[in-house]
């Protein structure tokens, strides 16, 4: 058989690309780490965009114990009626410890057999990649990553879903920290999220105008810090606010107020932002970027491809290698610090 004969009968390139690319029919989806606000609106997106495209979807709850345990649920267009605007996640989502051994990840696996799902769709962050990537490895199961969390953490995407919601809230919460500062003329420190990333702490920070930002990826100095207050109130300031990430100083910002105390005599308060950053309703920037990545999870899931995070820079939706996601680290933005620093002055 001549090459052309060869190929008209129907074993060209795209025949075999056909071939070993299987059709996705039905998708599974499910939340897992910590919740973010948009996990919603990206669950809505995967639904509606599947069952556009003739695909069924099933919900699995409570993230990889819920496919351990086999608690899932078919989703249709109307159960994600009216979630959009809810922060949190319809799905619930968990720890799950038995994930971690093979055999657990092999247990998930009979669940998604059992009920026919040959896809599945993970909302969450770098833990929730790793243990896709093994499942998928390990029992060939397709997996797409949506970035989900408010930490802002996760290389290979500018952000991910809950940041902007986050920070707007604690940037409301600065605020109303910085009318009590000015009236009783007082120092407050306001202690925001995001575990080893500085990431909220520095956007609030800018916009609540904070006389100091402390963050994880720059060493505190917690004597300049001093004398920075210190050199505030000599020009006049009779307030101030310090926002300092959970991760910036080990003790966080109760241990920063006693030393700024203990070296200029400040009076000073600390607030604690804590899970109430977490809540909330989704702002317009998550619901569109969970939108997008939802349906751009689903469509590139169709089109063969797996094993990736989808996520958004200056070139729209891309998608990036799970294993590049966990072993890259996202950079704080650096200009941000360094405009940060002018402007606290
Ligand atoms: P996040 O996805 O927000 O980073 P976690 O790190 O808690 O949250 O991971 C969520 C879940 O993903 C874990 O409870 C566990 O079930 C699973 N997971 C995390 N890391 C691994 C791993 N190395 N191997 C297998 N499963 C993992």
């Amino acid at each position: 058989m001549s090459l052309l004969t060869f190929w008209d009968a129907g074993h060209g390139p795209w025949v075999a690309a056909r071939a070993i690319v299987r059709r996705v029919k039905h998708i599974g989806v499910l939340t897992s780490g910590g919740d973010a606000p948009g996990m919603n609106a990206a669950i809505r997106a995967v639904v509606r965009t599947a069952i556009h495209d003739g695909l069924q979807v099933t919900g699995v709850y409570r993230g990889y114990q819920g496919l351990i345990d086999s608690e899932l649920r078919p989703l249709g267009a109307r159960s994600v009626a009216n979630i959009i605007q809810r922060g949190g996640t319809i799905l619930r989502t968990a720890r799950c410890q038995a994930f971690y051994t093979p055999e657990g990840r092999a247990q998930a696996a009979v669940t998604l057999r059992e009920h026919g799902i040959d896809g599945l769709i993970v909302i969450g962050g770098d833990g929730t990649y790793r243990g896709a990537a093994r499942l998928s490895v390990e029992q060939g199961i397709p997996v797409i990553g949506i970035p989900g969390t408010i930490d802002n953490d996760i290389y290979g995407t500018d952000v991910s879903i809950g940041f902007n919601t986050a920070i707007n809230i604690a940037l409301d919460a600065v605020d109303r920290l910085r009318d009590t500062a000015a009236s009783h003329e007082r120092l407050f420190l306001v202690e925001v999220m995001g575990r080893a990333s500085g990431a909220i702490a520095l956007y609030v920070g800018v916009a609540g105008g904070a006389e100091a930002i402390l963050l994880p990826e720059v060493p505190v100095d917690l004597d300049a810090v001093a004398d920075t207050l210190v050199r505030a109130y000599e020009r006049g300031k009779t307030s101030s606010v310090v926002v300092v990430a959970e991760g910036a100083v080990e003790g966080g910002a109760l241990t920063v107020q006693h030393a700024i105390a203990a070296r200029c005599g400040f009076e000073a308060r600390t607030s604690i932002l804590g899970h109430i950053q977490r809540g909330g309703i989704p702002s317009t920037r998550d619901r569109v970027l969970a939108s997008r990545l939802g349906f751009t999870a689903v469509k590139r899931l169709q089109a063969g491809e797996h094993g990736v995070m989808v996520g958004i820079d200056k070139r729209g939706t891309v998608t990036v290698p799970l294993q590049e996601v966990w072993e890259k680290k996202k950079e704080i933005d650096w200009e941000l610090v360094e405009i940060a620093n002018v402007l606290a002055t």
